[in-house]
């Protein structure tokens, strides 16, 4: 893991809202570097900047200051265009609300992000993919007709459909039962053992016992990083972190 390329770096991205005299800064002066193929998982407190992290880093939303690059991408100096262009084809998201079409089957569900690169998706590339994330027997079924599990995989397999160089998970098990959750996570580790770099925050410990590497933010900084994680370890340092006076 140490030796492979970098997928993501920041260099000192600090971001703030509101008026200068009033700023909050939701990031302070980050730095990370994520290697390609790693599991990353981002933890810490209500409000220390996980989902500004999240966005800055996929382009979602632009730093005030600093650099963030997706391998040589550096996404601060990019156009809105060229920025839509990159989320749309090098990187792919999985939310807490799975955000399927409930019209759509399965498989029209993983096929939009082609079509709307302007590709006509091949079935048997699309059945691919959702063989890959265990749902090979319900291309043809509509959101309404599978559990919450089966619909984070769908929605699991939209994210990947474009071979993202890095996919981005907000609480991925937040809506999902602790063990279809652990279904998932299971999923998203064995895509990084194949060599996908994921990025996932979570509030879970035992989510993030699944990651290569755990990273804490209080206030807006990264206070602390642990490698191959348990799950009663991180739950200690969430609890050091919270009572750390700011
Ligand atoms: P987390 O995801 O860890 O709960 P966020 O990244 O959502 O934290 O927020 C970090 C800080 O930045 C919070 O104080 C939040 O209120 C503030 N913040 C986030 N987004 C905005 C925004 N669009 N406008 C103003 N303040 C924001
Ligand atoms: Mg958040």
């Amino acid at each position: 893991m140490k030796n492979q390329p970098t997928a993501v770096r920041l260099d000192s991205v600090t971001r703030s809202f509101g008026k200068p005299s009033e700023a909050v800064t939701a990031l302070d002066a980050v730095s990370l570097t994520i290697p390609r193929g790693s599991f990353t998982a981002i933890m810490g407190p209500s409000g220390s900047g996980k989902s500004t992290l999240l966005q800055c880093t996929a382009g979602l939303d632009r730093p005030t200051a600093g650099r963030v690059f997706l391998g040589d991408t550096d996404l601060t100096v990019l156009s809105e265009r060229k920025l839509t262009l990159l989320r749309r084809e090098r990187i792919g998201f999985v939310f807490q609300a799975f955000n399927l079409l409930p019209a759509l089957t399965a498989e029209q569900n993983v096929a939009l992000p082609l079509r709307l690169a302007g590709r006509r998706p091949a079935r048997t590339e699309v059945r691919a993919v959702l063989e890959r994330v265990g749902l090979g027997d319900r291309a043809r079924h509509r959101p309404g007709e599978l559990s919450g599990g089966q619909q984070q995989r769908v929605a699991l397999a939209r994210a990947l459909v474009t071979r993202p160089e890095v996919l981005f998970a907000d609480e991925p098990t937040g809506a999902l039962d602790s063990q279809t959750g652990r279904e998932v996570l299971t999923l998203l580790r064995a895509m990084a053992d194949a060599g996908q770099t994921v990025i996932m925050v979570t509030h879970d410990p035992v989510a993030a016992s699944y990651a290569d590497r755990v990273v804490f933010l209080a206030d807006g900084s990264v206070r602390d990083e642990l490698d191959d994680p348990a799950a009663e370890q991180v739950a200690a340092r969430m609890t050091a972190l919270a009572v750390v006076p700011c």
